[in-house]
């Protein structure tokens, strides 16, 4: 692509970084930011700079957060009891919109990928045994991806806290093998919440 301006070229490139975006939907998303007033503009990057640098992660459950703590960990409305094990904060969203789950979250960050270089150390799930050992609760939800990589972790945290007194649960698989969490619809979610099933360990 030959670009008339070093400017445009530069706004290009970046906005081709992000996932699913080519040189073409950048350079249209480009144009439109040239059609905007500048103010509309500024607030956008404002946004992104915020997003960057002002966001904080709940130090219980690694959700994002606006503190220390998050929205839903501190709520008195929740069940503390029951705790649900997601990848990321896409998946709490996902869950959150189904209305079926009032217990808390733990977000472990990723799943484990030996071919993508995560291993157990580079997510949340230390944090998520020292949790489990200080704070008594009755069920772990695991609701991960039906992928190999999800249940590889799912069979992972399950030897990780055999030593806990915890009813250990996943969701059913209403959700299509290979399935991202995230692409689910949001009955079918929820449906596999409610109808989860103990882990056989
Ligand atoms: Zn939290």
């Amino acid at each position: 692509m030959n670009f008339s301006s070093s400017l445009i070229e530069e706004a290009v490139n970046q906005l081709s970084k992000f996932p699913g975006v080519g040189k073409k939907s950048a350079l249209r998303m480009v144009l439109h930011i040239l059609k905007q007033k500048p103010e509309d503009a500024i607030k956008l990057a404002n946004a992104i700079e915020m997003v960057s640098t002002q966001i904080k992660y709940c130090k219980k459950c690694h959700n994002v957060s606006d503190g220390d703590l998050c929205a839903i960990c501190t709520s008195q409305k929740r069940n503390n009891q029951i705790i649900c094990v997601v990848e990321d904060l896409r998946d709490v969203m996902a869950i959150e919109n189904t209305s079926q789950f009032n217990g808390l979250y733990h977000v472990l960050g990723g799943v484990i990928s030996p071919i993508n270089g995560i291993g157990p150390d580079e997510l949340n799930i230390d944090s998520l045994v020292i949790r489990l050992e200080a704070e008594v609760s009755a069920e772990l939800i695991i609701a991960l991806s039906a992928t190999p990589e999800g249940d590889t972790t799912t069979f992972y945290l399950s030897k990780k806290l055999a030593h806990l007194p915890i009813q250990i649960s996943t969701i059913s698989r209403g959700i299509a093998i290979g399935g991202e969490l995230e692409y689910a619809d949001e009955i079918t979610l929820g449906r596999s919440i409610v109808s989860r099933v103990p882990y056989a360990r």
